[in-house]
């Protein structure tokens, strides 16, 4: 059997149903291909359940991209206000949990359920369990599924990265963009867990549970939140922000006292210079078994000025190189992929093959931890909807 759709979208996820939106409010027919079989898996399961759906203080600077210009024209054309304004339509109850990151009172569902509802309203026609065998271009677009083929002058790529694979991620979108000649920006596990050397992890990994808040930096990139110690290395938000600057074999920084100076107290004479009190006073910013831990393993080589200030230093520049990530299993995105030179900033349409659109997480472009990568998916999803 043979469709005919002015627009077909490849992957019903967050940024493919907005795009669908966009274009079914526009009177466009409009097709989505989703081989799960439901929508929007990934909605389901994000910000633990309750979708840190977008952030309050989104902008350019919150996105890494070999572009850092690029997603700029999209996210100011659909701004956290737009969807906001959407999620208030649908009557979903939000709340801002910490920095701007906006996520539903009750349930991830609610987001969904808004997606799929703006969709029917567009008369968009979905197409579940649908496994693309081809995709070619004669005057158009023709995708070839089992038992029939789509057929459309544009097509929407908006397959997702490769992060949790068992969730349905693959390969495809970039896949496809080589097969049409687009560059591709080698990707790699972004938002992840980091593992740490044998060495490392034989000292600290028994305290797996325990968190403190840090500093972490890498790359010129830096994030004040809180670190856990992993029963294989570190994770937390600082580690999970700093992880999608991180490659080997660079090393991450990690203050452990932020804003703190653990040793001021000894410049009273009156305190005793022992390991006692400073172990007191280290315990004041970490956690108790952590401090002692750090200090059996680093404490000062002596208890004169310059020794504690040595510890002072390292305190505040503890330098870590992981022995890598915990991989696409645990990323909660893809960083790289269609390397943005190859698209419109505004429209997202390919600049070589005209018709041919890349919106959300397989583009290079991928949002630090915050419901940014939703406010992304949105709007270069929307970028496109409005150009269809
Ligand atoms: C555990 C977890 C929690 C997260 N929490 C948040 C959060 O709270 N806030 C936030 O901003 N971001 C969060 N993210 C990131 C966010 O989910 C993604 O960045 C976003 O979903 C990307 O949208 P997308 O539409 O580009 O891709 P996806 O949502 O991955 O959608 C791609 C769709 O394409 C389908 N597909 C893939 N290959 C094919 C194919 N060959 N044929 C047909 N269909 C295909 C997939 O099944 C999927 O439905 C989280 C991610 C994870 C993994």
């Amino acid at each position: 059997m043979i469709h005919h759709f002015d627009a077909i979208v490849l992957g019903g996820g967050a940024a493919g149903l907005m795009c669908a939106i966009e274009a079914g409010k526009r009177g466009r027919r409009v097709a989505v291909l989703e081989h799960a079989d439901r929508l929007g898996k990934k909605i389901l399961i994000s910000g633990g359940g309750r979708c840190n759906f977008t952030n309050l203080h989104c902008g350019p600077e919150n996105f890494l991209s070999a572009n850092p210009h690029f997603a700029k024209s999209a996210l100011a054309r659909y701004t956290p206000e737009d969807f906001i304004a959407l999620v208030t339509k649908h009557r979903i109850p939000f709340h801002e949990k910490t920095l701007g990151q906006l996520f539903c009172d009750r349930s991830a569902r609610d987001i969904l359920e808004l997606l799929e509802e703006e969709c029917r309203e567009g008369g968009v026609s979905f197409f579940l369990n649908t496994k693309i065998q081809e995709v070619t271009r004669t005057s158009e677009f023709i995708v070839r599924v089992a038992g029939g083929a789509f057929h459309a002058p544009a097509l929407v790529v908006a397959t997702g990265g490769l992060s949790i694979p068992k969730m349905g991620a693959t390969a495809f979108g970039y896949d496809l963009a080589r097969q049409f000649g687009l560059k591709i920006r080698e990707p790699w596990p972004g938002l992840v867990p980091l593992v740490l050397s044998g060495e490392d992890r034989s000292r600290y990994c028994d305290l797996a549970g325990v968190s403190a808040e840090v500093i972490a930096s890498c790359d010129g990139q830096q994030f004040r939140e809180k670190m856990l110690i992993t029963h294989r290395g570190l994770s937390g938000p600082a580690v999970l922000q700093i992880s999608s600057y991180w490659k080997k074999p660079q090393r991450i920084r990690i203050d452990l006292a932020p804003g703190a100076e653990v040793t001021a107290v000894f410049r009273d004479a009156k305190t005793p210079r022992t390991l006692t009190a400073l172990r007191t006073e280290f315990r004041k910013t970490l956690p108790q078994r952590f401090a002692d831990r750090w200090l059996e393993l680093h404490a000062p080589s002596a208890w004169t000025n310059s020794a504690l200030a040595d510890f002072e230093n390292a305190a505040h520049g503890w330098e870590v190189a992981p022995a890598g990530t915990e991989g696409y299993e645990k990323a909660e995105v893809t960083a790289g992929g269609v390397d943005t030179d190859e698209l419109s900033a505004k429209t997202m349409e390919s600049r070589k093959v005209t018709g041919l659109y890349f919106v959300g997480e397989v583009v290079d472009v991928t949002g630090q931890l915050g419901g940014f990568n939703f406010q992304w998916a949105w709007a270069s999803g929307a970028a496109a909807g409005r150009a269809l």
